[in-house]
Order: structure tokens, then C-alpha cells, then sequence
């Protein structure tokens, strides 16, 4: 039984603690998209810990946690990580035994952090909002072929030539283009070698090894990063990310067939949060500003990889169930519904407004999603209740029951894990994917 959890909103649902959670039944751990824009923020006996690119299981003795072939490796916050894990006296065996990277993988290098750089603060009041750590340069050099991968930083003479050609054109945008020093290929050179003797521990055929632990029924579980809204090629296109943040780059991103996955958990959040720009239907920062600061505060919703405070709106129902649909979600995973506590009524989106027409589904247009009106229910609040003490989906107060039960029914998808706060025991588990035949 494989579990794939993806967040089902525009990322930092909560997937951190619920990976953290399942991986527990897993043997493997997968991060199959994305690079070090991801931010995970696990606590877990109090210790918060905050990874950017290695796997959120990580912190589980016994598991294996892969980088795959999707994902664009930045090797130096990689041994940074490492070494924050060893530090903290997180890691039970040696980190190469218990963390392995494709070959495959392509990596960032200084000048795609810089290049990042540059477009945001040219691009002005257009900017992206992206977290300037290389990740979008990197992509744009895969797709164009002319990417450098993991297994390069091994093999000299493909390693020169291939930088060679990628620093001849970056100069020529950096000169004439940002009017920025040029990069000089020796020290990067160098670097990228010492780099790669450095990482052949860890390196290997991750590809390979999924389709061995598929063959013997080994658990895995596929780590999504950021969020379906934000997905290349389904999210809110341009304010996205570059890579295939849905259930279906794990197809492409690990190499392994469609049957690899069995269930397909969505992560959202009791209401909605952005970072950066691009459309939000539910957006209340101008209609509700005291409710989206008071939700701020309490959810704590600033980034965990720019501290950037996130934008806050009500939970949108058409968005959801979009999710659903794009990632085949098998499973809801319902978090931060304590931020909620205490309040009187929440509001969830369950159509729009555009001009003088009623919308059930998203537009593609960015233009149509930025001056869409969103329908809301009221529904009335949960109070305050003892989340320690709640076995069951039954024995929450009715309010919140109906709360979940109104996502069901419009999503079509169970709610099988509720969280209620940042910590391991702060959860009910509802379902658990592992045992899903
Ligand atoms: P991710 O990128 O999807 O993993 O999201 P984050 O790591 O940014 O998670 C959001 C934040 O919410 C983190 O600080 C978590 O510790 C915290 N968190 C996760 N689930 C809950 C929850 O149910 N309630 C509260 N209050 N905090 C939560």
C-alpha cells in the first residue's frame, strides 16, 4: 500500500506534520518534485525543526528517505540540512544509509539562485513572489536540455563542458542584460567537483530502487511540495511554481507507473492561505482585515522559508473540490481547524461571482480568477472543546462536524485525518491510507 500526500490549496496546508505522521507505516520516504522552496515545519516532542528539501519522514527511525529524479537538488543546503539533522541528534544511522539522491536529480547552482534573484527584483510590481533559491532557473535549464544532474558532478569532462556552455550564455544575460559581474568557471568548477565527491554516498539509481520496493510491497509515501493551485501546469499559471506539484509528477518524477500510488491524500487547511502574489478568490485581507489578522496571528501563517506573512482567506470549496479532481484525492486531511476555535461563524466558498454569471467550477483565465466574487455559506462556529479527549469524528462538537461534513459532501471526498494543532498527538486519525485495501 502507497500513499501519496499533496497539498490541495497553494502549499504550507500543513504536510510537513501529516508526511510526519504517515510515515510512521512507510518505508520509504519520497520527495518527488519542487527543491528547497518546499518548507516543512514538524514539532515533534516540542522540537520544531524546519526542512527545506529532505524528506519530512526524516525524523522516524528505519526509514529510507529519497530524493527522485524531479526534484532540482541544491547540494549545499542539502549538506546544510544534513547537518542541522545531525546536530540536533536527529538522524539514528549514518545520514548517507537513511537518505539517498537520484542520479538523475538536476541541481542548482549559484548562478540560477542569482538569476532568481535578478528577474524578481526587475520584474518589479510583476514579480512572481518566487523564494529566490534557484528553484525556477533550474527547471527552465532542464527543460531546455542544457541542465547539469547529480550523476554530473561525478564525471569531470561532461561536468566542464556542460558548465562551459551554461556560463558562455548566463554571462551574456548578466552583462548586457542585469549589468551584473560575470561568473568565472574555475572556482565554480572546483566547487561542483568537491560537491560531488561529497555527495557519492548518497547518490543512486532512486528510480531503481522504487520499482525494487514496489516489487516487495515495501510502503512507500510520495511527498508533495507546494500545492495543486500552484502546479505548473493546473495551477494559477503564471503565479506558480515550476514543477509538477500533483499527484501526477510523481509518475514523472520518480519513474514509477501510475499503480504505484493507491491513495491520494489532500492537505487543506480549515480556511485558505497564499504567499506572494496571484489570484486568491477567498482573499479577506480588504473585505475582513481584523478576521485575516486575528487568523494570522493565531495560525501563525508566515512563511517557513521567507517569513513572509501569508495572505488569508475563507476555505473555497470550488477550489477544493478542483484539487480533488486534478489529484484523483482519495482522502482529506483537514489541519489547523484549532485556528478556528472560538470563532462565532466561518464562512466556505461554494461558487463565484464573475460579472453578471454564477461560476461552480474555476476559470482558466487570470484575468476571470482575479475578479471573481466569491458565494459564501455561514456556518455557525465550534466553540471551544478538549481536542485530547476526541476519539472520534463522532464525538467532536456538531458544529464541527457539520463543518466537515459540508466539505465531504461537496468535495466527495472523506475527511480522514483532522488535525488540531502543530503537534504529533494533536491529531485524529480518522482512516488510516496504509490500511486501505
Ligand atoms: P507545509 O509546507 O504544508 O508542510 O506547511 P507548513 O510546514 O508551513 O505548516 C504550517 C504550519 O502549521 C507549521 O508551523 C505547522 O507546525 C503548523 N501546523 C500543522 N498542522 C497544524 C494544526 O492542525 N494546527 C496548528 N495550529 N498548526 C498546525
Amino acid at each position: 500500500m502507497n500513499v501519496a500526500v499533496v497539498g490541495a490549496q497553494w502549499g504550507d496546508e500543513g504536510k510537513g506534520k501529516v508526511v510526519d505522521i504517515y510515515s510512521a507505516s512507510a518505508k520509504y520516504i519520497v520527495r518527488f518534485q519542487g527543491g528547497n522552496n518546499a518548507g516543512h515545519t514538524l514539532v515533534v516532542n516540542g522540537k520544531k525543526t524546519v526542512l527545506h528539501l529532505i524528506p519530512s519522514g526524516i525524523l522516524h527511525p528505519g526509514k529510507i528517505c529519497l530524493i527522485a529524479n524531479g526534484v532540482v537538488f541544491d547540494p549545499k543546503v542539502f549538506f546544510e540540512e544534513v547537518e542541522q539533522l545531525e546536530t540536533a541528534g536527529a538522524l539514528t544511522a549514518p545520514a548517507h544509509e537513511v537518505i539517498r539522491v537520484s542520479e538523475r536529480a538536476h541541481v542548482i547552482l549559484p548562478f540560477h539562485r542569482l538569476l532568481d534573484r535578478l528577474r524578481e527584483e526587475h520584474a518589479a510590481k510583476d514579480k512572481i513572489g518566487t523564494t529566490v533559491r534557484g528553484i525556477g532557473p533550474a527547471y527552465e535549464d532542464k527543460v531546455a536540455r542544457r541542465g547539469i544532474q547529480v550523476i554530473d558532478l561525478m564525471h569531470e569532462d561532461v561536468l566542464f563542458k556542460k558548465l562551459k556552455s551554461a556560463i558562455e550564455e548566463k554571462n551574456i544575460l548578466l552583462k548586457h542584460y542585469f549589468r551584473e559581474p560575470e561568473i568565472e568557471i574555475a572556482p565554480l568548477f572546483e566547487e561542483c567537483k568537491r560537491l560531488g565527491e561529497k555527495l557519492k554516498p548518497f547518490v543512486t539509481d532512486v528510480r531503481g530502487l522504487l520499482i525494487k520496493a514496489l516489487a516487495a510491497k515495501q510502503p512507500i509515501l510520495f511527498e508533495g511540495a507546494q500545492g495543486t493551485l500552484l502546479d505548473v501546469d493546473h495551477g494559477t499559471y503564471p503565479f506558480v511554481t515550476s514543477s509538477s506539484t500533483i499527484a501526477g509528477g510523481i509518475m514523472t518524477g520518480c519513474g514509477v507507473g501510475a499503480q504505484a500510488v493507491s491513495q491520494v491524500i489532500g492537505i487543506t487547511k480549515a480556511y485558505t492561505t497564499r504567499v506572494g502574489t496571484g489570484p486568491f478568490p477567498t482573499e479577506i485581507e480588504e473585505t475582513e482585515p481584523d478576521t485575516a489578522q486575528l487568523i494570522r496571528k493565531i495560525g501563525t501563517e508566515f512563511g517557513a522559508t521567507t517569513g513572509r506573512p501569508r495572505r488569508i482567506g475563507w476555505l473555497d470549496l470550488v477550489a477544493l473540490k478542483y484539487a480533488a479532481e486534478v489529484n484523483g484525492l482519495t482522502g482529506i486531511a483537514l489541519t489547523k481547524a484549532d485556528v478556528l476555535n472560538d470563532f462565532k461563524e466561518l464562512k466556505l466558498c461554494t461558487a463565484y461571482r464573475l460579472g453578471a454569471s454564477t461560476l461552480h467550477e474555476l476559470p482558466s483565465s487570470i484575468s476571470d480568477l482575479e475578479a471573481l466574487c466569491p458565494y459564501y455559506e455561514t456556518i455557525p462556529g465550534w466553540g471551544h472543546y478538549d481536542a485530547a479527549k476526541i476519539k472520534s469524528l463522532r464525538e467532536l462538537p456538531a458544529e464541527l462536524q457539520n463543518f466537515i461534513t459540508r466539505i465531504e459532501k461537496f468535495v466527495g471526498v472523506p475527511v480522514v485525518l483532522l488535525s488540531t494543532g502543530p503537534g504529533r498527538e494533536e491529531t485524529l486519525i480518522v482512516k488510516d491510507p496504509f490500511s486501505e485495501v
